[in-house]
């Protein structure tokens, strides 16, 4: 098929709910995607914050590849080695007793909302609510959808899940105030990812924590963007000082092999009895293989200190942009950064410019490029990235 083959039936035979580039993308190596009018990008996208090793990363492809002609998938009603070392790995030293595998980071946001209610369901308390910031995002099934505090992906879908409640992120006085005693957990992230790429504020972190244990009120720590070392740990928290009682993996996890990962301290994992929760593929050998590989390459602190370095790198270069009056400070840490621009500048517009140029980034939020590539992504990919990305937002001053 040819691209304009490939484009109408696209088009015209899934649901017609992606905004697509004009590419049809065909193979990729290292940090560069090839198209198949074999044009050729370097990604900062990172199929969203996906592609942790890139592309063809050899060891991810060599257990793929021998787990699927050994056992692809095989039942939770039996043990299995693969997944067993991914919980060895997501439970040592982290703080978590407990993982429970699925298949994408709506599913784990799912498991750790269910969790949550059937710890004070346990307890016989009647703690049902859930408190999330405004501008978050956690996922599109109904009840992720409801948690995610932007009416946009939940509003046309009511009635929506009862017990959610969203308050101004980065705001403590108005978390306190919506911490009543029915309230079981507070789901947040460390940097709104799809909103923007916005931090939370390390105070408003450890106050969030502190609040919610003296109240007897679980926090959740939603680590699916942000997770698997983008920004520079294996959970970002980390670079807060804190720990929650449950947090989500999945984006990077499988470094494009489908797979999330919800975890649980150990007093409210013991919540979940036998036949409480499950998924049918969630944790099967092929998956847990694919982010076995992926954790094996990346989670170190050496690695998470060479991707803070870049990160800081690629900041640096992106605060010599401001010296455009319509483009912001950067934001975020590690390789998920943000660079915010005034609304005069339509960053959709960059952002397909930029393609033009030979470079995959896009915007989030309201209008922030948002940058999310590989973690592999060199110091030079970087340099060349922020040329580009200079010329383009130079044409952007001489004619808006
Ligand atoms: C992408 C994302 C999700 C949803 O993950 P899916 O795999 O698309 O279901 C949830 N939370 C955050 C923070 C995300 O960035």
């Amino acid at each position: 098929m040819d691209f304009s083959q490939v484009k109408k039936i696209q088009d015209s035979r899934g649901f017609d709910i992606f905004s697509r580039n004009q590419i049809c993308l065909e193979r990729g190596e290292g940090c560069k995607l090839f198209d198949t009018e074999g044009r050729q990008y370097i990604d900062f996208m990172g199929g969203i914050a996906v592609n942790c090793l890139g592309y063809g990363n050899a060891k991810l492809a060599e257990a793929i590849e021998s787990q699927c002609r050994k056992l692809m998938h095989c039942s939770n009603l039996f043990y299995e080695e693969q997944q067993a070392r991914l919980l060895k790995i997501l439970t040592e030293g982290t703080g978590f007793a407990r993982a429970f595998l699925c298949n994408s980071g709506a599913e784990a946001n799912e498991a750790a909302i269910k969790l949550a209610r059937k710890y004070y369901h346990e307890k016989g308390q009647a703690k049902y609510k859930f408190v999330t910031a405004l501008n978050s995002f956690h996922g599109r099934t109904l009840t992720t959808a409801t948690a995610t505090g932007q009416e946009k992906y939940s509003k046309p879908y009511a009635p929506l899940t009862p017990g959610f409640s969203h308050v101004p992120f980065n705001d403590i006085e108005a978390l306190e105030k919506a911490l009543t005693a029915d309230v079981c957990a507070v789901i947040l992230e460390t940097i709104q990812g799809e909103g923007g790429v916005i931090p939370a504020a390390e105070d408003y972190l450890k106050a969030a924590r502190k609040l919610t244990e003296e109240r007897d009120i679980l926090l959740i720590i939603d680590e699916v963007q942000t997770g698997v070392m983008r920004c520079g740990k294996l959970f970002s928290f980390e670079l807060y000082g804190i720990m929650p009682d449950i947090a989500t993996l999945a984006k990077g996890l499988g470094g494009g092999f489908p797979i999330g990962a919800m975890l649980a301290v150990e007093k409210v994992a013991k919540a979940f009895k036998k036949g409480d929760h499950g998924s049918t593929f969630g944790g099967n050998p092929l998956a847990c293989a694919a982010a076995n590989a992926v954790l094996e390459q990346v989670n170190s602190a050496e690695f998470g200190r060479e991707v803070e370095r870049k990160g800081d790198f690629l900041k640096e270069l992106l605060n010599g942009l401001s010296k455009y009056p319509f483009v912001g400070k950067p934001r975020g840490a590690g390789l998920l950064v943000g660079l915010p621009l005034s609304l005069e500048i339509d960053g959709k517009k960059v952002a397909e410019k930029m393609l033009g140029e030979g470079f995959i980034i896009n915007c989030a939020g309201s209008n922030t490029l948002r940058f999310a590539p590989p973690l592999i992504i060199s110091e030079g990919e970087i340099s060349e990235m922020a040329a580009a990305l200079d010329k383009v937002l130079s044409q952007f001053s001489k004619t808006e």
